[in-house]
């Protein structure tokens, strides 16, 4: 099993040494940790929520470093980056200057709302829910459309304080799937939604089983930000994909695609280039 989604103290509101987290990869028994931690947001350090641009080349050795020093496990090196419209050539340019092995995008943003951050909670009294989410799903299928991403982070995030719209949803989901599938980007399964007031891993099964008919590829992610996050509440991530209907999910590496049975405890069952 893969945990791809796993943050690093150097974006300043996570803890833990980043040997700390492959250890703990490794005492769960995963094939692989990705670590995934913020990109530095255009506009510098604000508010401690992403690296600073200076730390980036750090980042990255020490991932490498980490690599060569457990080579009983793969460690691969991604990135999470925020996606707000308008800074695609901002991401662009420093995802060039790096060989990552994949990148997510995640939407954190409406506007300059941070919607998922617990101080910006009182803004969804402000708000209407269902424009919100419209708003949110919106920004999903810009977010894959710029073809920057391999994976979309979280793709249900708007629910995570428990805000729910008053209709259903399936034409917003249908759109976005068919998004997805067009280019190609991958979703997380991402358990940190339990350990949020919604209670729900992120996408929620009615999605998970939605995008499955569609095709879209799963991947596994924790959102760690403390060691003893990484595979957490894996088992449930599992069952969930199952359930859906998944039988593989993929790993990355240099930003390709490999399928991996979902079943095999280490992935050797099957190893099929699917980009
Ligand atoms: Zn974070
Ligand atoms: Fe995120
Ligand atoms: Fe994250
Ligand atoms: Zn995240």
């Amino acid at each position: 099993m893969i945990d791809y989604h796993v943050h690093t103290k150097l974006c300043g509101h996570a803890t833990g040494e980043m040997v700390d987290y492959v250890k703990e990869a490794i005492r769960g028994e995963l094939d692989e940790i990705g670590f995934s931690d913020h990109l530095p947001m255009k506009g510098g350090k604000e508010d401690n929520l992403t690296m600073t641009l200076d730390e980036l080349p750090n980042y990255v050795d020490e991932v490498m470093s980490l690599r060569k020093s457990f080579p009983e496990i793969q460690i691969k090196l991604g990135i999470e980056a925020d996606y707000v419209p308008g800074n695609e050539s901002y991401i662009k340019e420093i995802l060039a200057g790096y060989s990552f092995d994949y990148v997510i995008g995640s939407v954190h943003y409406i506007g300059t709302w941070a919607f998922d951050h617990p101080r910006k909670l009182e803004e969804w009294d402000k708000r209407e829910v269902d424009l919100v989410y419209k708003e949110y799903f919106e920004l999903l299928r810009k977010s894959a459309r710029t073809s920057l991403f391999d994976i979309i982070g979280h793709c249900d995030l708007v629910k995570k304080f428990g805000h729910r719209p008053s209709t259903g949803l399936s034409k917003e989901l249908n759109d976005t799937a068919q998004v997805f599938k067009e280019h190609k980007v991958a979703l997380e399964i991402n358990t940190s939604g339990l350990r949020k007031p919604v209670n729900e891993i992120y996408p929620s099964f009615e999605i998970l089983r939605l995008y499955q008919k569609y095709g879209i590829p799963i991947v596994f992610g924790s959102d760690a930000h403390a060691p003893g996050d990484v595979g957490r509440d894996f088992d449930k991530a599992i069952s969930l994909a199952k359930q859906a209907g998944y039988k593989e999910f993929v790993t990355f590496e240099s930003r390709k695609k490999v399928a991996y049975k979902l079943d095999s405890k280490s992935p050797e069952g099957l190893n099929v280039p699917i980009t």
